[in-house]
């Protein structure tokens, strides 16, 4: 571990490292992965990215996946204070954005409260990155004039995401980690005022070489997803944008109907029978 503060004390980055490509890392995050002593990372950031820390960086994965048990978030943060208080140069590296279903306001209101010097490190969120490596607008003038960014996790148990009520308060609805609640938020929506038939857009993985992609309509989407096998991480889009990405591929890449003409082998969207 190299050059601690001891001077000033510490400080501590939140940082955003994107969606996963390492070229979506931002110059500031890069610049600061650089110069940390030590990175928390969660485990949805790429290796590739947690390469190009210097080798006397120490790297502590805080992640909640894997098998492994989770470090809470209480722990997370008081190993972030720690290692301030020991004048290191700390930088807690988050997958898309740290204000983004990130936990990253917890995070800040911890560092104030103990009287630590940080900042915010803004990243490209999965929503975003998804929708635009795929080729769907989040907003497109005169389809969608307002994005909702939604979570399919409920914070706390009993707590549910009311579907019928966000239904039809915006025009594109962006739902991260819903994969699990699928046959839930599809029954909300529709029963919200949702077109049966509004397309909906499933990124797996999103800017990554394991990227895939599913296509389907809002009134059986829970069950192509299932069929297609698509699994956490993605990131799930449902509005009429959608059909502007399926107006692309068919001029472009794909001939509807005949997936075996198809130059993309990912896309399943007649699963479903969609009218595109
Ligand atoms: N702060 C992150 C979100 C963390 S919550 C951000 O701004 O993107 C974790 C969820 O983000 C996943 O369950 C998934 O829904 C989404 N996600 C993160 N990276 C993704 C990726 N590369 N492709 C698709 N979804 C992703």
């Amino acid at each position: 571990m190299s050059g601690f503060h001891h001077d000033k004390g510490g400080k501590v980055w939140i940082v955003g490292a994107g969606p996963g490509d390492p070229e979506l890392l931002t110059l500031k995050a890069a610049t600061l992965m650089d110069t940390a002593d030590i990175i928390f990372h969660d485990a949805l950031v790429n290796i590739r990215i947690l390469e190009r820390a210097r080798p006397d960086t120490t790297l502590v994965n805080v992640g909640k996946r894997g098998g492994k048990p989770s470090t809470s978030q209480a722990s997370i943060q008081a190993s972030m204070i720690h290692a301030a208080r020991q004048g290191m140069r700390v930088v807690r590296l988050k997958g898309g954005d740290p204000f983004i279903f990130g936990r990253g306001g917890e995070e800040c209101l911890a560092m104030w409260m103990a009287g630590i010097n940080y900042e915010v490190v803004p990243g490209i969120t999965s929503g975003v990155a998804a929708a635009a490596c795929v080729g769907v607008p989040l907003t497109y003038r005169t389809i969608s004039r307002s994005v909702l960014f939604v979570t399919g996790h409920e914070a706390r148990k009993g707590e549910a995401i009311d579907w019928v009520h966000l239904a039809k308060s915006a025009d594109t609805l962006v739902i991260y980690m819903g994969l699990t609640r699928m046959a839930e938020i599809q029954g909300g929506l529709i029963a919200g005022g949702r077109h049966p038939d509004t397309p909906v857009l499933a990124v797996h993985w999103a800017t990554l070489p394991q990227q895939r992609y599913v296509c389907t309509q809002l009134n059986c989407f829970s069950d192509v997803i299932h069929q297609a096998n698509l699994g956490s991480p993605a990131i799930i889009i449902v509005g009429e944008v959608v059909r502007v990405f399926q107006r692309l591929s068919r001029q472009e890449m794909v001939c509807p109907g005949d997936l075996e003409q198809s130059k993309i082998g990912d896309l399943t969207e007649r699963l479903c029978g969609v009218p595109i």
